[in-house]
């Protein structure tokens, strides 16, 4: 286990805590499928006391994960530990992950604690997570800004307790590499039983540092390390784990470590990530965003064909990005169609089978080539998104240069049918209007922005706007090949969104941080 780095993925726990990023529990069902297929060791699922969705979502995945150990996180309170242990209990490698402040900047502001206290509360907090369960983790959080002798302390009453695994959170992004390594040596070196623990950590990206600073941790003996797909999280986000393992693998031979991770994945689980939550990689991201791989870009396509490692260090097709994907169309059959959902990690049933082939043949009708990307969308919209309370039934525009704009919608509306007509400046805020007025939302449209989910004129359109209403925000997705249809889906998704965050109030962000 030495050489072995263990990857802790908080995408949905801390990925979560990206504005606009909630998921539902289907789609959190579906992500988490995702990630054991990736290889990650530890799926960190949510936070069980944080609300009832949060809850059920922590207690679906540790019914369904299988190799994977299911982690669900709690503050020291006995109640939260309690929500933890119900909802991972059922997992078949359950832990509990439980945290406290140790920064005297915390202390002091935050839990109006002494630092005595905070020992005592450890000890009792570990302790009775240990009465539950044998995997207990135990995280100092802002462990970078606390007295390091301090930290030591609290370790040490950890591990005696019963903790299996310690972690150096960097809560507030604002540790560099040289220091944080540094840190981590001083709590090997000065914390007595520290090599009955797997020693961790968890690096936010507020300098843009978070992979560097893993990597640190790595280098100074850290054996677990917490990250999370596409680096999502909260403000900047958290370590990537595409980064960080895309490091190790690629230069393992100076860095000597390993991880379980099943490099091919990688695309898939980012892709999937970005269709679920809305939030995009950015072109230019390291390993995963568009630009990444030099040949993709069409830079330095003399240098490659004459030899490939001139400007590539990696290859596309070690994180799954493969160039002659299996491309379905009009002509493929039922079994290609459920043989190609089961590739991508779909276990449907044949009702949900029926209604996804049957939407399959009407775009294929529209389109020559549906690409993995369509039949995600395809799931997303017909599977993933159905526990909701708004869903467009009938859509019709009327615009040019002449008629006015007007937009008439059909939709269910809590399962009871209703429709209306409005007007607007153009077909897609007429159909916005009308959509609104049905609802009655107060939400605010922060953003709008439509792209294209393939290549190609005839590729569908994918639209993504920002909603918000009293200090919650969501995005919501919508996929088409005609984009007003799309941008109607995707408003009535950032809507079915709010209403979830709205019935699963969170916790503030100074009670959940991490
Ligand atoms: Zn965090």
């Amino acid at each position: 286990m030495k050489d072995q780095v263990i990857i802790f993925d908080t995408t949905l726990r801390d990925g979560e805590q990206s504005p606009g990023a909630s998921m539902n529990v289907a789609e959190k069902l579906r992500l988490a499928t995702q990630l054991e297929k990736l290889g990650v060791d530890v799926i960190e699922a949510g936070f069980p006391a944080a609300s009832p969705g949060d809850f059920e979502a922590v207690e679906a995945v540790s019914a369904k994960i299988k190799r994977a150990r299911v982690a669900g996180l709690a503050r020291t309170a006995r109640g939260d530990i309690e929500k933890a242990w119900g909802a991972v209990q059922k997992a078949a490698r359950p832990r509990i992950h439980t945290f406290i402040a140790t920064s005297d900047f915390h202390l002091e502001h935050k839990l109006k604690m002494t630092r005595d206290q905070v020992v005592e509360t450890t000890i009792e907090a570990v302790r009775y997570a240990k009465s539950l369960t044998d995997d207990v983790e135990f995280s100092a959080e802002d462990a970078s800004r606390s007295d390091r002798d301090y930290l030591c302390r609290v370790f040490e009453a950890a591990i005696t307790a019963g903790a299996t695994t310690v972690n150096i959170p960097d809560t507030v992004g604002y540790a560099v590499p040289d220091e944080f390594g540094e840190l981590v040596r001083y709590v090997r070196d000065h914390t007595p039983n520290i090599h009955q623990a797997v020693l961790s950590v968890h690096c936010h990206n507020d300098l843009g540092l978070a992979t560097a600073n893993t990597l640190a941790g790595v280098r100074a003996g850290v054996r677990q390390a917490e990250v999370t797909i596409n680096g999502i999280g909260e403000r900047a986000g958290n370590t990537s784990l595409e980064e960080l393992v895309m490091s190790l693998h690629t230069r393992r031979s100076l860095l000597g470590v390993s991880t379980g991770i099943n490099t091919r994945e990688i695309y898939p689980a980012s892709r999937l990530v970005s269709m679920i939550t809305g939030i995009m990689v950015q072109p230019n991201k390291a390993i995963v965003g568009a630009n990444a791989f030099a040949h993709e870009a069409g830079i330095h396509q003399d240098g490659i064909l004459k030899h490939k490692m001139t400007y590539e260090i990696m290859e596309p097709e070690t994180i799954g990005l493969e160039a002659n994907r299996l491309i379905l169309g009009k002509h493929s059959g039922r079994h290609a169609f459920r043989q190609r959902l089961a590739d991508l990690g779909y276990e449907l049933s044949k009702e949900e089978l029926d209604r996804l082939f049957a939407r399959f043949k009407e775009l294929a009708d529209k389109r020559k080539e549906l690409h993995d990307e369509d039949i995600e969308a395809l799931v997303a919209e017909e599977i993933l998104r159905i526990p909701d309370i708004y869903r467009l039934l009938y859509l019709n525009v009327v615009s040019g240069t002449v008629a006015v704009p007007t937009a008439t919608v059909k939709m269910t509306i809590e399962g009871r049918e209703d429709q209306g007509a409005g007007f607007g400046v153009g077909p897609i805020d007429a159909t916005f209007n009308t959509i609104a007025k049905m609802t009655g939302t107060r939400s605010k449209m922060l953003r709008f922005t439509v792209s294209a989910i393939t290549g190609g004129m005839d590729a569908q359109g994918e639209v993504i706007v920002r909603l918000r209403e009293n200090g919650l925000v969501a995005l919501g997705k919508g996929t088409d090949t005609d984009i007003i249809t799309a941008s109607a889906k995707a408003y009535i998704n950032g809507l079915n969104r709010l209403h979830y965050l709205r019935a699963n109030p969170a916790l503030t962000a100074q009670e959940r941080s991490l």
